[in-house]
């Protein structure tokens, strides 16, 4: 037995059943924790109906949604394994991902119905159920008719060894990977977050980040339904929406990605009042230091940044309120329960975990913690590495101060070797995202005859009239970057690919870098 996810929503419902639950804002309704475990049990009830046993996988391909949030509970009081997929991935990702996951159900939005229709008749086995806002209380639609259960609470023998779910890694580097986690991995995770989140009942989150990922679900949703609070969900992520909604449901603490900071930023914040604004989340990507500045200048909100990996449930460090400034740029000390390791990398295969660097040194970032991943589904080569010794090696490179604090490099696979210097992308961003003309921007290193490869800069503009030369003085009279750092080429570009977490896909730029410079030299 032990503590599961399902049991924790049983137990909220318990202490709070007339609490407000969950505010949805797209169907405009509010339910009680009585209410809404109601449209739990509902759900899954049909689930179990429809012939989904314990272990069977049961997939959602939902936006922001009330649903997705009672799937997740519902998945779990029966102990299927919940499948979240990303809404914004092509007909061709979400085969992908069908045929590694091999779902019984998957539960799709209406709207989305198209890229179901182009992959649907590859899947025989599975039966898709969709739901839209016209859906009554909790029901679903199968081949034009409405499924619904009863209200009657369920009882299921689940164990906090049994999986409680498969979910699939950014693919930030290349395909996503299923990873598989055990109820009591994320129950850990949740009391972890509750800890260094300082929730209690009377907090109010909002949900604004995409809830497939494992961020918005394990970090924010569970602990704060574990706590008791009320979750306000925000169906797509827009500026302005966020800021009317912090107004008027009063919100307390909420996440956003990096890039979602920034364009809270640049609203006109005096229109709203933010006063019941408590604590921003940060995370899943770097955040310049100059974006944690002005997110506390000008909202004038505690902040607190996580670090992490869907592989480790996710959160492996924070970095506390109090540390913000003083430390801004670091990803913090480990959460509680975490032992963070910096390793010596390796060519020929995973770094070994005994072989500690000296303190400050840089390497590559290796951990162990009670929310480590069972393993990836169906990639015991891939998992034997990842797991190497039993320490999860996370592919970023990063350092340990004389304090403690972790700071994040980058990625493994993104780093740039120069003239046989290391030059870490982030370092030379964090700098031109201090530029006022700049609104974002990528580094990435361009493949080069004579050099190794070449620092190029992908920037955004935020004033039009900013050029390649005034940015180029701005690096070199920056005192944070030395010279061989300093970008030697600027491209200019309306955005940056971003995946659905916020993370800039670099692989994207460096084809497209490669695009422009063979057709440069075409030209030539
Ligand atoms: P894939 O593994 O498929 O390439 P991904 O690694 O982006 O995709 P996630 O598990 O969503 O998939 O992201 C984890 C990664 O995100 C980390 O390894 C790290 O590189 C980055 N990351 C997460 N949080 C932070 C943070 N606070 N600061 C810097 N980087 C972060
Ligand atoms: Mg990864």
């Amino acid at each position: 037995m032990g503590m599961t996810i399902g049991k924790i929503f049983d137990l909220t419902v318990k202490r709070f059943p007339n609490k407000e639950a969950i505010y949805d804002m797209r169907k405009n309704i509010r339910l009680t924790y009585k209410e809404w475990s109601e449209q739990v049990n509902q759900l899954a009830h049909v689930l179990l109906k429809e012939g989904v046993k314990k272990g069977d996988r049961v997939s959602t391909f939902l936006f922001n949604t009330e649903e997705l949030a009672t799937a997740f509970f519902a998945c779990a009081k029966i102990g299927a394994v919940f499948n979240p997929i990303n809404f914004r991935l092509t007909a061709e990702e979400v085969a992908y991902i069908l045929s590694d996951a091999s779902p019984k159900i998957v539960l799709f939005e209406k709207v989305l119905e198209p890229v179901i229709s182009a992959i649907e008749n590859r899947f025989e086995k599975i039966s898709f159920w969709y739901i839209d806002e016209k859906t009554p209380d909790y029901a679903v639609s199968y081949n034009e008719r409405l499924v619904s259960g009863t209200k009657e609470n369920i009882q299921v023998e689940v164990d906090e060894n049994d999986l409680y779910a498969i979910m699939y890694t950014s693919g930030t580097t290349g395909r996503p990977k299923g990873v598989l986690h055990k109820h009591r991995n994320i129950v850990e995770q949740s009391l972890i977050v509750i800890g260094a989140t300082k929730l209690e009942d009377t907090d109010v989150g909002l949900v604004t980040a995409p809830m497939f990922h494992c961020a918005e679900l394990h970090c924010n949703i569970l602990p704060r339904v574990h706590a008791g609070c009320k979750n306000v969900i925000l169906h797509q992520f827009n500026p302005k929406n966020v800021l009317q909604l912090i107004e008027q449901e009063k919100i307390t603490k909420f996440f956003a990605a990096p890039t979602m900071w920034n364009m809270l930023l640049q609203e006109d914040l005096s229109l709203y009042n933010l006063s019941s604004l408590k604590l921003g989340l940060y995370g899943a990507a770097p955040m310049a230091p100059s974006l944690v500045h002005a997110c506390h200048d000008r909202l004038g909100i505690s902040l607190v940044q996580a670090y992490g990996m869907t592989e480790m449930g996710p959160a492996i460090t924070f970095l506390s309120e109090a540390d913000q400034l003083t430390k801004a740029g670091s990803a913090g000390r480990a959460c509680l329960n975490h032992d963070i390791r910096i390793v010596r990398t390796r060519e020929d295969g995973p770094s070994d975990p005994d072989d500690v660097v000296p303190k400050g040194e840089t390497g590559e970032i290796i951990v162990q913690g009670p929310c480590m991943m069972t393993g990836y589904f169906g990639l015991d080569e891939a998992t034997e590495k990842a797991m190497y010794k039993g320490w999860y090696h996370t592919g970023d490179i990063g350092y340990l101060d004389e304090d403690g604090y972790l700071w994040v490099n980058d990625r493994v696979d993104d780093m740039i070797i120069s003239g046989g210097e290391n030059i870490y992308p982030r370092e030379v961003e964090d700098v031109l995202h201090a530029h006022k003309g700049v609104l974002d921007v990528a580094i990435v290193g361009q493949p080069d005859d004579r050099w190794g490869e070449t620092v190029t800069a992908f920037v955004v503009k935020k004033d039009p009239s900013v050029t390649e030369q005034e940015l180029d003085e701005f690096c070199k009279n920056s005192d944070n970057l030395a010279n061989y750092k300093r970008p030697r080429k600027y491209v200019f570009c309306d955005a940056l690919p971003r995946n659905a977490s916020g993370k800039i896909q670099k692989f994207i730029l460096r084809k497209q870098l490669e695009e422009i410079f063979t057709k440069r030299s075409t030209n030539s």
